[in-house]
């Protein structure tokens, strides 16, 4: 998607990824190697002008390295924060950003004892490598808090309250090399079983705390105290009007998906612009948007494209349970028009959903 919104801006793309059937070798030269293949590296590296990433998990080191020579946006140290819950949590305490309360813990008994001193059911969180709700799992107590560090394989993990939110919205911010920054309107996302379903934007209005202004002050903060370069999201917690900073992303983010038809510039042509230092786009709405992840099976594209509105993405990647596949987007200057289409849109839940609705 990255290289679908640069390539009209006269720029050329060339991807390293371990899979030989990565969805970006429709777009540019695809290199099939490890991440941290020296060779592969010198390769990217001889070709590209400036290095950019979509996935937090590319090794830290690589991103250094490359960073040696080369322009790498968003910044390694993005790349290092947003890979340990731990330093993410520190910078939005650092930032005065609230965040669920927490403890570090390193072993069962850690666990244990840090359970015991969270009031009530908690998540304990691997701090490296989760993704889409893996690598956590819910702690009633202190009884059952060494088991379940000893189910996420017994690496450094995080314990945190359980938040009784609201509803999760999310902030998607771009920022360039001169400094431009561009804010889109929040976007209020429905999780299933850790997997974000459907994203809403812009996000319906809060109470008397307007939430977008206070994510568009914390994702200002992020970007300026980062020194960031490229698109980052945000996602929160929202209490009673009040946001709790969850996690963040040093990317284009997936519920920034709606962008593409719902925004005057997609966050992946922004993405681009920051990191090729080209001028920002508006980030403005154009109406109201509905994104629908398709998760799991690819369904078929004349069902989708026969409701009104709907625009079909499809990734080009094999179908695998909980797999994200594709999204389906809806833009409409009439809000009413988003439900009707959601209802008309409910096939793309996975079956065992479907069955039991
Ligand atoms: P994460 O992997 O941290 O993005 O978590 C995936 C999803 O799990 C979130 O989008 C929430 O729906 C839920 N979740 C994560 N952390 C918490 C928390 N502290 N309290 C309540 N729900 C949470």
């Amino acid at each position: 998607m990255l290289a679908l919104a640069g390539i009209p801006l006269g720029l050329d793309f060339v991807f390293l990824d371990p899979s030989p059937s990565a969805p970006a070798r429709a777009v540019g030269r695809h290199i099939v190697a490890a991440y941290d293949d020296e060779a592969a590296l010198a390769d990217l590296a001889a070709a590209a002008s400036v290095v950019t990433y979509e996935f937090e998990n590319v090794p830290g080191r690589v991103a250094e390295r490359l960073a040696a020579t080369h322009p790498v946006w968003p910044p390694p140290t993005a790349l290092a924060v947003a890979q340990d819950r731990l330093e993410e949590k520190r910078l939005f305490e650092r930032l005065g950003i609230p965040t669920a309360s927490h403890v570090a813990v390193a072993s069962g008994e850690e666990a244990r004892a840090a359970a015991g001193r969270i009031p009530g059911p908690a998540l304990l969180k691997t701090r490296r490598l989760g993704y889409d709700g893996k690598g956590q799992a819910r702690v009633e107590g202190p009884g059952d808090a060494a088991d379940a560090f000893a189910a996420l394989g017994g690496r450094a993990c995080l314990i945190e309250t359980l938040v009784p939110f609201s509803r999760e919205v999310s902030v998607i911010a771009a920022r360039s090399p001169a400094g431009e920054v561009a804010v889109y309107p929040l976007a209020e996302n429905l999780h299933v079983g850790g997997i974000l379903r459907r994203s809403r934007a812009p996000a319906a209005a809060g109470g008397a705390v307007d939430p977008a202004r206070r994510a568009e002050a914390y994702a200002r903060a992020i970007l300026q105290d980062l020194g960031y370069v490229g698109v980052l999201a945000v996602e929160f917690f929202e209490v009673e009007g009040d946001l709790f900073a969850n996690e963040l992303a040093p990317r284009v983010h997936n519920s920034g998906h709606w962008t593409i038809e719902g925004a005057e510039t997609s966050q992946f042509e922004n993405h681009v612009r920051a990191v090729a230092g080209l001028p920002l786009g508006a980030a403005t709405a154009r109406g109201h948007s509905l994104m629908l992840n398709v998760i799991g099976t690819s369904p078929d594209a004349a069902r989708v494209l026969a409701v009104p509105g709907a625009h079909l993405h499809l990734y080009g990647k094999a179908e695998r349970p909980g797999r994200k596949l594709g999204h389906v987007t809806v833009r409409s200057d009439d809000p009413g028009a988003l439900e009707d289409a959601e209802r008309r849109l409910a096939f793309l839940l996975p079956p065992r959903e479907e069955e039991a609705r």
